[in-house]
């Protein structure tokens, strides 16, 4: 069995759990039947995670979260789809729980590349610490910055943010990030990649040196490695194996078309196969929007997304297409 089949995916069935559990046996890897409680999480996060469809914790998850529970900082390899969001979510959330303080500025702060990711960020913390007194927020560029101050005024415990918004709400002194407990550097590659290496350093100067750290990477290649070192406390590595990159829960096909005939084609499709919502990609933005005419030309409602939309405009559309308001992409 080659290494990526011990990933477990929640939409496994009962027979590749077994195969997967057996796997498990021979290969001395940790037990995947352990559950959350297992893990020593609370009632109020096992309950929120279990409304939210949760049956037991990922690999990523059971391998990581006791370490966090214990105050180590650690060093993740792992990708988006594997569930390290609630790997590093829900033992913040505890460790935030056991102690509360008076005071009432941030203590924790979740620095992430987009604002995509820094708002699918703050939704996961909303459903963890839906039985918990602790509140959560994102900032991200983009978007003018009045709704995120005014969020600012009120209670935050756990604070998402995009490098570039959180630097500016810190020098207009809308942020003090001095009485920050837990850091977490999520996409840690992605960060790099995007030229964010500077502003990251420049956050590193405001939270406080006695913190835990949570450092995520979806690859750990040696300048990411060599930055994770310099600000890390004696790590624990935890390293999961991807995600593989097709579910088994979907179909494949693939059509040899003419250029002229794939629009006519896609049309047919999502007519008569009874799709409920479809996903379609193009090449360019351009194509996006000739698409979207094109489908709504004949009754299908659609929208795109891409960088020359607004952050609302985006966000709308995504929303839409979660509430299947949209059922074309
Ligand atoms: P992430 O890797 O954090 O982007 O998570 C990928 C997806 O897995 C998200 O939609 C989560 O809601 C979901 N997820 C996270 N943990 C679990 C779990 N233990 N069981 C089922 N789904 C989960």
């Amino acid at each position: 069995m080659k290494k990526k089949d011990f990933f477990i995916h929640h939409y496994d069935t009962p027979i590749q759990i077994l195969k997967r559990e057996f796997a498990y046996k021979i290969s001395g890897r940790p037990n995947i039947m352990m559950s959350f409680k297992d893990l020593n999480l609370i009632n109020p996060i096992i309950r929120a995670v279990t409304e939210a469809g949760y049956s037991k914790p990922t690999e990523i998850q059971y391998t990581a979260i006791p370490h966090i529970l214990a105050g180590k900082d650690i060093i993740g390899c792992a990708q988006t789809g594997t569930g390290k969001t609630a790997a590093f979510a829900m033992p913040i959330l505890q460790l935030l729980k056991k102690y509360t303080p008076d005071h009432k500025e941030i203590r924790t702060l979740i620095l992430t590349p987009t604002r995509e990711l820094a708002i699918q960020i703050e939704e996961n913390f909303a459903v963890y610490s839906k039985y918990l007194p602790l509140s959560q927020l994102s900032v991200y560029g983009g978007v003018p910055a009045g709704g995120q101050l005014a969020a600012l005024r009120k209670r935050v415990d756990i604070l998402v943010a995009t490098p570039g918004r959180l630097l500016d709400l810190v020098n207009q002194r809308h942020i003090d990030l001095s009485k920050i407990e837990i850091f977490v550097l999520d996409e840690a590659d992605r960060m790099l990649d995007m030229g964010f290496i500077n502003d990251v350093k420049k956050v590193l100067k405001l939270i406080p040196q006695k913190r835990q750290t949570l450092f995520f990477s979806a690859t750990m290649p040696s300048g990411i490695r060599k930055f994770a070192e310099t600000i890390l406390n004696n790590p624990v590595e935890v390293t999961v194996t991807p995600v593989s990159s097709t579910a088994q829960t979907v179909k494949q096909s693939v059509y040899f078309v003419e250029k002229g005939d794939k629009t006519g084609l896609l049309i047919d499709l999502l007519q008569n196969e009874n799709m409920r919502r479809s996903l379609v990609f193009t090449r360019t933005k351009h194509i996006a929007n000739k698409l979207v005419q094109q489908l709504e030309g004949v009754g299908i409602f659609a929208a795109a997304i891409h960088g020359n939309k607004s952050q609302t405009a985006r966000q709308n559309a995504l929303d839409d297409f979660k509430a299947v308001r949209l059922k074309y992409w």
